[in-house]
């Protein structure tokens, strides 16, 4: 097995199911969370893993275990690490699950980064987007996270959400900015598949603001967030200097990691997979270490999801690093696609490396599609 340094480990349990929710994800009552947790430290041992770079425990939720479950996973995945090569060890929480006792158990481990599900600071809208926590849960949470010494703090915002105008999105921002955090990620609401807000939408019951409101609050919030300091170093992602995640870059720059727990996805030796799920296909799968799924990524999948997940970057694709890569001139490859896209407004290029521009990152979508190969 190649060299990975990074681990995704998912947690599938919530509280509370969010209306625009498509994750894999459950609801916490009545499952088998310990024997979830066992599981997992079991899956995550099977590779006999000593070095990482990078862990991240998503969800889910994974603040709905309990202190006791928290501590064991943590320290069942790290008591055969190499502490001294990990530089960052995310925990996603919910605002209102940060107890007392669940922070002195992050704080006396290796976590090093809370990121926080946030998504708006108006409590109307948070429960009309079915979250349970409210703003007030949030400056708490924040406060007692700052007083355990967490200074590596990223919160989620959602826009485009149900009759959220303008201004609100500003009010969003605006609250941001005042807590002088070090990162920020800010997500488009995407109307997904069995979906509570789905359904209402197909009842013509949900009131999404317009294409273009959305792409003006894009526009916003990219403007406001760079004249206040803030590198917007991929599409969603904000961050003052040095504190990317980077974590969530070994995605964009096309590495492999490891993907533990149910429904989590990975990528090793070359193949994608993803494992069983939801929680109680998962334990069963677990004992012959089948994966769901698995695809072998050939050469041209490859170097799409190199300029796929390269471009979402603002930094971009440095093309003799993808010449070198995959031992093939680019412009053999993407010549054509790269002489087109230079008649649009939709790229940077100085010769050397090939980025967004800001309309590019609005209608990224369109830029990714044009890196398709026949198969
Ligand atoms: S958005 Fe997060 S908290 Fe809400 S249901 Fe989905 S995974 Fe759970």
């Amino acid at each position: 097995m190649k060299s990975i340094s990074s681990a995704y480990i998912h947690v599938p349990f919530c509280s509370q199911i969010c209306y625009y929710c498509d994750f894999a994800k459950v609801l916490i009552e009545g499952q088998p969370v310990d024997d979830y947790v066992d599981e997992l430290i079991k899956e995550f041992n099977f590779y006999n893993i000593k070095n990482l770079r990078t862990i991240y425990i998503g969800g889910g939720t994974p603040t709905t275990l309990s202190p006791e479950q928290m501590f064991r996973l943590i320290s069942g995945i790290s008591e055969n690490l190499d502490l001294s090569v990990l530089e960052e060890f995310t925990v996603e929480a919910n605002p209102g699950d940060l107890s007392d006792e669940m922070i002195s158990v992050l704080a006396s481990s290796p976590v090093n980064r809370i990121s926080l599900g946030v998504q708006s600071f108006d409590d109307h809208l948070l429960k009309k987007i079915g979250r349970k926590h409210r703003a007030i849960d949030v400056y708490k949470s924040l406060e007692k996270l700052h007083r355990a010494g967490f200074v590596n703090v990223t919160i989620d915002l959602i826009y485009g959400l149900p009759n959220q105008t303008m201004e609100m999105v500003k009010a969003d921002v605006a609250k941001f900015l005042e807590l002088d955090l070090p990162h920020i990620a800010l997500y488009s609401l995407i109307l997904e598949d069995h979906t509570r807000f789905m359904n209402m939408q197909r009842s013509g019951l949900l009131h999404l603001p317009s294409d273009d409101k959305n792409a003006d609050m894009y526009e916003y919030i990219m403007q406001t967030l760079s004249e206040k300091g803030y590198v917007h170093y991929e599409i969603s992602n904000f961050s003052r200097p040095g504190y990317e995640s980077k974590h969530n870059l070994t995605y964009w720059d096309n590495s492999e990691y490891f993907g533990f727990g149910a429904g989590a996805s990975g990528y090793i030796n070359g193949v994608r997979y993803k494992n069983h799920g939801p929680v109680h296909h998962y334990l069963e799968a677990a004992i012959d270490k089948k994966a769901i799924y698995e695809e072998v990524l050939g050469k041209k999948e490859k170097m799409e999801e190199e300029m796929f997940l390269g471009l979402r970057k603002a930094e971009g694709v440095l093309l003799k690093n993808f010449s070198k890569k995959f031992a093939i001139d680019f412009n053999e490859i993407y010549g054509e696609v790269l002489e087109k896209l230079l008649k649009t407004d939709l790229v940077i290029f100085d010769g050397e490396r090939l980025s967004l521009s800001e309309r590019g990152f609005e209608l990224g979508n369109e830029v990714f599609e044009m890196f398709l190969l026949d198969r």
